[in-house]
């Protein structure tokens, strides 16, 4: 089966300001990474289905996403956040960033692609229930997410976000979502300066300083034992992934999930600690990625796979 890889022009045409940088040319530069790489032969395009109201409303209140449609305007900007504004185009792109997630969970599940790969814009997972935070309106991997569990009645989801932010839309969103696993791996202390203090078996937040680099790694036996570049892992940070392999409590965190959503965040800053430089589907993350993946069969460990945006 192919890898789908899910797009539409409508992402390409929200725009925040010539000076925000949160750009078109993150579409471009994934576009312009798949000739170089020559992965065209190895993708099956497909455009991004509108996310539809009830999709949006199982995870945002109805009365935010009504607050949504009914500000966006026709010309100029309208900002809902310092960081997140709204132009004539960012609804379309909007509902098809969350369109896209939906649509990824569909070809995978439904057989007809190995994995799927969301090129899309705006970004998700700074978006709360009732909030619009950090160039993020909808949030994509969350609707994706909750279409899994309640349309195709998957009993266990994980969602991992790596980024140089905390996914705390993400986290606000499924707090109290028994069906979905939530890891997180974000610089600390930065922006959204949240989830380094949250306690709960389902998510799993890892905190890392600036300038950890990649290699770390869970060894048998149940410890984590981390190489992780100058200097270790925080304490807390070593717990967050020991976590994963040593559920605490009655009721085990939903490990072994039937999916995966991978949502594949902002690189940090050069000087400033460094994110991965390659997600997980290879693609090298130039600048910013989005990612949401749903891995492959039921039941077992999930073998990746993506919906991504620059
Ligand atoms: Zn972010």
């Amino acid at each position: 089966m192919p890898l789908a890889f899910i797009a539409d022009p409508d992402c390409r045409l929200h725009e925040m300001g010539t000076a925000h940088p949160e750009s078109p040319r993150r579409l471009a530069a994934i576009e312009d990474f798949v000739i170089v790489a020559r992965l065209e032969m190895a993708i099956r395009r497909y455009e991004a289905p509108l996310a539809t109201r009830e999709q949006l409303e199982r995870v945002h209140a109805d009365d935010y996403v009504d607050a949504v449609f009914s500000v966006a305007p026709k010309r100029r900007l309208v900002w809902l956040d310092p960081d997140a504004a709204m132009g004539p185009h960012t609804l379309a792109a909007a509902l098809r960033a969350a369109g896209a997630a939906v649509g990824a969970v569909d070809l995978v599940l439904g057989q007809e692609a190995s994995a799927a790969f969301c090129c899309i814009r705006p970004p998700g997972h700074h978006a709360e229930r009732r909030r619009a935070m950090g160039f993020c309106f909808f949030n994509n991997v969350a609707v994706g997410a909750a279409h899994a569990l309640d349309v195709h009645g998957l009993e266990r989801v994980a969602v991992a976000d790596f980024d140089v932010h905390h996914g705390n839309g993400t986290e606000d969103i499924f707090r109290q979502e028994p069906r979905l696993l939530f890891c997180s791996t974000f610089q600390h202390p930065r922006y959204p300066f949240e989830g380094a203090g949250t306690d709960s078996p389902r998510i799993v937040n890892v905190p890392l300083a600036a300038g950890t680099t990649g290699g770390a790694r869970i060894s048998g036996g149940g410890a984590a034992q981390l190489a992780a570049g100058p200097g270790d892992l925080s304490a807390r940070a070593r717990a967050g992934i020991g976590r994963l392999r040593r559920p605490r409590g009655g009721r085990p965190c939903p490990a072994r999930p039937d999916r995966v959503g991978l949502r594949m965040g902002h690189r940090a800053p050069a000087g400033g600690g460094r994110a991965p430089r390659r997600g997980p589907a290879g693609l090298r993350s130039g600048r910013r990625l989005r990612a949401w993946g749903a891995g492959t069969q039921r039941g077992r460990t999930p073998q990746g796979h993506v919906g991504v945006r620059a």
